[in-house]
């Protein structure tokens, strides 16, 4: 199952263009069997898609993307707004702990090398240490930068996921997650994203129609 899970809509992120009907549309024409809206600090645009995936028979699921200082995290399962802008990744830690959702640092290494040289090794090996994967594939990162998420998780055993981070709808799918398994619920897809039978992939790998910014191996 071909999931894009990291797309921004213009419901709750001023910095898209992406109209909610549009990414049905798209998603469909290339060849996506679901997307996850994963707003800044606000849960009110996935709710939204995910209503509009109803009524289209199309699987929209919920996430957000919420800023720490240990930099961008995606978090699935959490279905409301972060208490405050810049929330502490301990704070995040123990409310997903409490409603069971999943971290997943988006981007970690979008300047290369930058996780571990930024907030320190101790710090570093601490929160990867409480998270479920990482964004290996980011369609707005460099290939280097996407190959430094793949190494980095590598080094601390955590699975990749892949996302577009679409801000605008030609870039839908330009990164992705394929699942081994059925995801048809909110609820599922947490549970995937713990199981760890997934992995991120740039389209091209994975029979679908959109570009990619270039060649890179995989796990
Ligand atoms: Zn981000
Ligand atoms: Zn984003």
């Amino acid at each position: 199952m071909r999931i894009d899970l990291h797309v921004h809509t213009s419901i709750s992120s001023p910095c898209s263009l992406i109209e909610p009907e549009g990414v049905i549309r798209t998603a469909t024409e290339i060849g996506l069997d679901g997307v996850c809206i994963t707003e800044h600090d606000e849960i009110k645009g996935a709710e939204v898609m995910s209503a509009l995936g109803r009524k289209h028979g199309f699987p929209v699921f919920r996430g957000i993307e919420t800023y720490t200082e240990l930099g961008d995290m995606l978090v699935y399962g959490l279905y409301q707004d972060p208490p405050n802008w810049k929330t502490p990744f301990e704070e995040l830690l123990a409310m997903c702990r409490e409603t069971g959702a999943v971290i997943i640092p988006a981007h970690p290494c979008r300047v290369t090398g930058e996780l571990e040289r930024l907030h320190g090794w101790e710090r570093a090996k601490y929160m990867l240490g409480n998270v479920a994967a990482i964004e290996t594939h980011n369609g707005g990162c460099s290939p280097d930068g996407n190959r430094a998420a793949l190494e980095l998780g590598r080094r601390y055993g955590l699975p990749g996921i892949g996302g577009s981070d679409a801000h605008h709808l030609f870039q839908l799918g330009r990164c992705l997650t394929v699942f081994g398994e059925e995801v048809t619920s909110d609820e599922e897809l947490v549970r995937a994203l713990k199981a760890g039978r997934y992995r991120g992939v740039y389209p091209d790998e994975f029979h679908c129609t959109r570009s990619n910014p270039g060649p890179l191996e995989t796990a």
